[in-house]
């Protein structure tokens, strides 16, 4: 089957041949249907040789939709020919944060190597995938595998960190979204689903400012220096109650905690480098500064219930998986307009 992957630290991924996967006991073997591209392979290929976690050649791809193509011994709960979308971050699936469902804060994965499909276990950015347990998998019926499969990342970290935060979005409060891109723009259409809130979305391209408000936010403004005032102006000089940064550069989290109000949270969930100091006077009184990884397994649930109740509308652009080193190259330049899905 053929499958992209990152063969050597530093150089671009590239398209290969490689054996197709047989299912063991407890396992299923997907036909992939779409796979999302995510920011975060950026990332992840800008990492250090000497510093590089994960076994090379890796097929990347952790956004995975797919068709029960084969089940090994054991599994009962998915049927050969069923659709669904697969839930990333794998964990233990017996500590106490698994049982709850938040397998993405595992206690035991990096103790016993337990990786998620892309990052570190061979990705869906292929034919056919191999996924670890049926539990992973969330069936979704007549749902559009493209127009769905971002929700398993590109959706599933901003709700989680919109629930977290929801306390704080109460009607006439105000959310700020920073970064309206894969994450961002689907952050924007849950607010507005979720909460009460007015949304203001923060970002540097013409593009994804017209797509923010096309898609719902209230506000659409350039994310700059002048964006804190324009928020406090926004708030009549309170500031925003929740602030998401879906770019966390050094540029943006320091932007972010200027934006907030007093008792607020601002959330870094882009893996840009930058940071906040935390401590008496350096955010404001009762704000809460933290960084969230990606959701639980219960909250993919939810948001693809969500979703079926049209309550989000991802923005897909379609590429074959020969593409797949191009979208990469598209990601670093910013010339996709919210998610881009390999459909092989
Ligand atoms: P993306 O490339 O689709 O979108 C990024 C958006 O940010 C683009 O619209 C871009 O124009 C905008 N942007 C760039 N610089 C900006 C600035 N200074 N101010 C405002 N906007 C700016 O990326 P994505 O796939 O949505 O990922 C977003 C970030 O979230 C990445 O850092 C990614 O690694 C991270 N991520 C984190 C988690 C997690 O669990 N914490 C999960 C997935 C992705
Ligand atoms: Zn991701
Ligand atoms: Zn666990």
């Amino acid at each position: 089957m053929r499958a992209v992957q990152y063969v050597q630290v530093g150089q671009a991924p590239v398209v290969n041949d490689v054996p197709v996967p047989e299912p063991g006991p407890g396992q299923v073997l997907l036909k992939v249907t779409a796979a999302g591209v995510c920011h975060s392979d950026v990332a992840v290929m800008s990492w250090p040789a000497d510093a590089f976690p994960f076994r090379l050649p890796l097929t990347l791809g952790h956004e995975a939709a797919g068709v029960v193509e084969a089940v090994g011994e054991n599994v009962s709960a998915v049927a050969v020919g069923e659709s669904v979308v697969v839930y990333g971050p794998w964990g233990c699936g017996a500590c106490r944060e698994c049982s709850r469902g938040m397998e993405n804060y595992c206690a035991r994965a990096e103790e016993l190597g337990i990786h998620p499909p892309g990052l570190g276990a061979p990705g869906a950015l292929a034919e056919y995938v191999l996924i670890d347990d049926q539990r992973h998998l969330v069936p979704i019926g007549d749902l559009d595998p493209v127009r769905t499969v971002p929700l398993t990342d590109a959706g599933l970290t901003p709700y989680h960190a919109i629930k977290r935060a929801q306390h704080n979005l109460y009607p006439g409060a105000t959310a700020v979204v920073i970064g309206v891109g894969g994450l961002g723009h689907v952050a924007v259409q849950l607010l507005r689903a979720m909460t009460g809130a007015t949304v203001v979305a923060l970002d540097v391209r013409e593009e994804s400012l017209k797509l923010a408000e096309q898609i719902g936010a209230h506000h659409a403004l350039r994310s700059d220096t002048q964006a804190p005032g324009a928020v406090r102006d926004l708030t009549g000089g309170a500031g925003a109650n929740a602030v998401f940064d879906f770019v966390g550069a050094q540029a943006t989290v320091e932007l972010a905690a200027k934006a907030a109000a007093k008792d607020s949270s601002v959330n870094i969930v882009g893996i840009g480098g930058g940071a906040l100091p935390v401590g008496f006077g350096a955010v404001p009184y009762g704000t809460a500064v933290e960084t969230t990884y990606w959701g639980g397994r219960s909250e993919l649930i939810e948001l693809i219930d969500l979703a079926r109740q049209g309550a989000v509308g991802v923005h897909v652009e379609r590429y074959g998986i020969e593409q797949g080193p191009e979208v990469y190259e598209r990601m670093e330049e910013g010339r996709i307009q919210g998610r881009a899905v390999v459909v092989p």
